[in-house]
């Protein structure tokens, strides 16, 4: 399973915009972004002019890299959402919403969606009362998602409970936090990716 291990926020830096990678750092003045506000490289701070390729570019690798999703993976998910009825740019926002993943860091369970995906495939959730260990799994309405029981005294799961208050839990997901449980009330709607993407750009770029 291949994955980005580089600095994370190098990537952030990159898109000029925080992509919260690295959990409760992200929201200290330790954050790159907040010293160094421009894009790394020894020509970060050159004014270049970006071409319109440029831009659909940088909008999809910063989807790519808030959800951790290596290029071939991501043009799959593309190809699947194009496929499917109504809009396809949040077609695509939306199946990357319900990777568990996804939902497991929306819920509070992880501080960051790396995190997220190293405890899914640790095999610390389960999905229905059986243990799931993919990422990518796509959660479906009334899926209920719960910490296992042999891994209810999991530190960096119980603190991220305890700062979920500041993030939020989104509407198509209902956490019980005593519970070690959450529930996927519905399919996620655009409203509830607030993190501002263009998703368009996106489409425009595949369409070439
Ligand atoms: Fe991005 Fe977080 Fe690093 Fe800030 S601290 S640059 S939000 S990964």
């Amino acid at each position: 399973m291949a994955r980005y291990t580089g600095p994370s926020c190098r990537l952030c830096r990159r898109e000029n915009i925080e992509l919260f990678l690295k959990g409760e750092r992200c929201y200290t003045d330790k954050c790159a972004i907040k010293r160094r506000n421009y894009p790394p490289g020894q020509h970060g701070q050159a004014r270049i002019k970006v071409s319109d390729y440029g831009v659909q570019l940088r909008e999809k690798q910063k989807v790519r890299r808030i959800y951790g999703i290596l290029e071939k993976q991501f043009r799959s998910y593309f190809e699947e959402a194009d496929r499917m009825k109504g809009v396809t740019g949040e077609n695509l926002l939306f199946l990357l919403e319900r990777r568990l993943d996804n939902a497991v860091y929306r819920l509070g369970f992880a501080a960051s969606r790396t995190e997220a995906r190293t405890l899914v495939r640790h095999g610390h959730f389960r999905v229905n009362g059986r243990k799931v260990n993919i990422p990518s799994f796509l959660v479906r309405s009334g899926d209920v998602i719960e910490v296992r029981e042999k891994s209810r005294n999991v530190a960096c799961i119980n603190d991220s409970l305890e700062a979920v208050v500041r993030r939020g839990v989104p509407q198509w997901l209902e956490l019980d936090k005593d519970a070690r449980k959450g529930v996927v009330k519905t399919f996620p709607t655009r409203e509830d990716i607030t993190t501002p993407i263009q998703e368009q750009l996106i489409v425009e770029l595949y369409s070439k």
